[in-house]
């Protein structure tokens, strides 16, 4: 893909072209690419050592065998690999990179090798014709960075004809580097901010009472509606956790604004929570089931608490990736909710829904200057679905969109749908420590819009994740495309639905 090289700033960004290729290879290119660790009191608030423990070598190989232990599939992943290169050139960080390390299967590896080497006959006693290696400070070093340029956006697992899933490998890299003292801090403070304030901006509840009152007045201000934006609601129909980058700032905002009007639109009453005032999970991206449980849990306790019937998540990719997949056995049975409603519901499935029965009234006409096209987030994609038929991750966003708007074009069919290209920024790594790898990431993504760009005038780029939508409103400039030409979805609905008089209340 990378034909030449132009630079921004310090980062030598991957110039977009027409003809896709693989890049040649630049050994080591991103082996100085390392997130900064974790400091004590962080790794602390969330049960890790506070530094690299003494006999962190030991430590590290007998979680690794407890994890294997623990998860079959971790061990077929190990075991089964049989060198085809299928995934070789699927990573958008190897295709942006060109750093051989960042090949799905090298990065496997780099785990693998300690695997076999403690773990397997073979690599116990010819570790060399194995391609075994002792678990060393320089294999430590190597897991460090690389583990942190995977975004565990599963793409490679796509195209593995057995299947095998990077994401929960690099998963278990990165719950060891925690457990022996080396955590990374960006997303364990996230988490530590969870387990602190409620949510990953660190929002105290008075700021967000504050934030949903000056709503309700702008929104009275646009549309001349009395639009609520309730929180802590006992008895409301619906509790909406959503990521808390949806209380603070554009696109994100006008997705919360577009859920609340569908709401006002349907007659269905709903609340916030200001003790689950965060829908994203981190724990998820080390690894860390007793901090996914942990952070989850809050929303099992505000749905009892404030008695709804439903749960629904609001558009974040990995928050619905640990909704639809994990929440049931982590902090279910939910067995006070309503069962006639999918449990958990995302918004898009809920607004879909509304639609298909002629509940909401759209003038499309007023999203006539945006020429859009939709990115299918990883975790939706490839980890989770909506709806009651196969595919429907991909086809309600796009169903909503096309009912609010005129214009609406797809990228390329090898980039989108379960093939999707990661934004570059998932999986913790949303950090600007880490953003030559998040702009030469995105490469393969950008490359797509262009496409799209020069063929349709494509100007719109909506979203259902937050980790995307600021992904995407960092990275954009840096490939001369504008900041704000990404939104949220929910943000064109907000623009196009009608409300007043005349709507049909469900
Ligand atoms: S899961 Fe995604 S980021 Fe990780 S190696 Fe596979 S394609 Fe690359
Ligand atoms: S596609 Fe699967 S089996 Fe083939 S090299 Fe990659 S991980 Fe191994």
């Amino acid at each position: 893909m990378a034909e030449r090289i132009a630079l921004m700033s310090e980062i030598k960004v991957p110039v977009l072209s027409k003809s896709r290729a693989v890049p040649f290879l630049e050994p080591g290119a991103m082996a100085h690419s390392k997130p900064f660790p974790a400091g004590p009191e962080i790794q602390a608030r969330l049960g890790f050592p506070d530094k690299l423990v003494p006999d962190w070598e030991k430590v590290a190989v007998n979680t690794l065998g407890d994890l294997v232990k623990q998860s079959r599939a971790l061990r077929v992943f190990l075991d089964s690999c049989v060198k085809c290169g299928a995934c070789t050139d699927k990573c958008h960080y190897f295709l942006g990179t060109a750093d051989p390390k960042n090949m799905p299967v090298a990065r496997q590896d780099l785990l693998r090798s300690v695997y076999r080497r403690y773990y397997t006959f073979a690599g116990k006693f010819f570790p060399g014709l194995v391609g075994a290696r002792d678990m060393t400070k320089e294999v430590l070093d190597d897991w460090y960075s690389y583990f942190h340029q995977c975004s565990q956006c599963r793409r490679c697992s796509v195209f593995c004809p057995f299947g095998i899933d990077t994401a929960e490998i690099s998963m278990a890299a990165r719950h060891i580097m925690s457990s022996v003292g080396l955590g990374q801090k960006y997303t364990n403070e996230i988490i530590s901010k969870v387990h602190n304030i409620g949510n990953n901006l660190g929002l105290p509840e008075p700021a967000l009472a504050d934030t949903l009152a000056s709503l309700e007045e702008d929104v009275k201000e646009e549309t001349g509606v009395d639009v609520r934006f309730p929180l802590d609601i006992k008895g409301a129909e619906v509790l909406v956790v959503t990521p808390s980058a949806d209380f603070f700032a554009e696109p994100h905002i006008d997705g919360l604004i577009g859920y609340a009007k569908v709401f006002h639109a349907a007659g269905v009453s709903w609340t916030l929570s200001s003790h689950a005032s965060e829908a994203s999970n981190f724990s998820m991206f080390i690894g860390s089931h007793s901090n996914l449980q942990r952070v989850a849990v809050r929303i099992r306790e505000a749905a009892q608490e404030l008695g709804v019937r439903r749960i629904i998540v609001g558009e974040c990719g990995h928050a619905w990736r640990v909704a639809y997949n994990y929440w049931n056995t982590l902090i279910g049975p939910f067995d006070f909710l309503d069962r006639n409603y999918p449990i958990p519901q995302h918004i898009c499935e809920f607004t879909h829904d509304l639609i298909d029965r002629g509940a909401l009234r759209f003038d499309k006409s007023v999203n006539d200057d945006k020429v859009v096209t939709f990115h299918d987030s990883c975790n939706v994609s490839r980890a989770s679905r909506m709806g009651n038929h196969p595919g429907g991750q991909f086809t309600i966003p796009r169903a909503i969109i096309r009912a609010c708007c005129n214009h609406f074009y797809d990228m390329a069919p090898e980039t989108i749908h379960e093939k999707t290209f990661c934004c570059g920024g998932g999986g913790g790594l949303l950090t600007d420590d880490l953003l030559e790898l998040r702009v030469k990431g995105a490469a393969p993504r950008m490359n797509a819009l262009r496409q799209v760009v020069e063929e349709h005038g494509v100007n719109h780029v909506a979203a259902i994740c937050a980790i995307c939508k600021s992904q995407f409103a960092k990275v954009l400039p840096y490939y001369q495309f504008p900041m704000n030409m990404v939104g949220s979805v929910h943000g064109l609905v907000s623009k196009a639905i009608q409300l007043g008089p005349g709507i049909k209340r469900v």
